[in-house]
């Protein structure tokens, strides 16, 4: 059984994002997501995918958002995907969850890393 996920934190730098307190560069969006260049890329293309519902991390989103919800996040990853050329070569989703993945901003979010060959360790 996972760890119950800490209380959303509204005042998280990703929801001023989605409030548009604080700028961030666009990719695209959908109904229930938001895609945008991360600020301190670690690949050429370093895109953060997040949805625009307050869920702290990938298990806190799995089990309270709707059907609806996870599959538009997902198909956005698939778009971004394709829209940024990065099919055939590949590319790397990662998702850091709590203090031992890693996980600095409470909102969940994926990033998507590609451009180059990223070898097999993660970055
Ligand atoms: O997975 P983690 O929470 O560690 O990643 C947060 C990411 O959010 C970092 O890669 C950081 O560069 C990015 N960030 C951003 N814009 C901000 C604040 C953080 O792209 N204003």
């Amino acid at each position: 059984m996972p760890t119950p996920t800490p209380a959303y934190d509204p005042n998280n730098v990703f929801a001023k994002i989605l409030r548009g307190e604080i700028p961030a560069e666009r990719v695209c969006d959908s109904k229930h997501s938001f895609a945008f260049y991360d600020i301190s890329p670690l690949a050429p293309i370093h895109v953060l995918v997040i949805p625009r519902g307050a869920y702290t991390d990938l298990h806190d989103f799995l089990s309270r958002a709707s059907d609806e919800e996870i599959l538009d996040f997902w198909k956005l990853v698939d778009k971004i995907s394709a829209e940024q050329s990065l099919i055939p070569s590949g590319f790397r989703l990662v998702s850091n969850l709590g203090p031992d993945g890693g996980q600095e901003v409470p909102h969940f979010h994926v990033h998507l890393l590609g451009g180059r060959p990223l070898g097999p360790v993660l970055p």
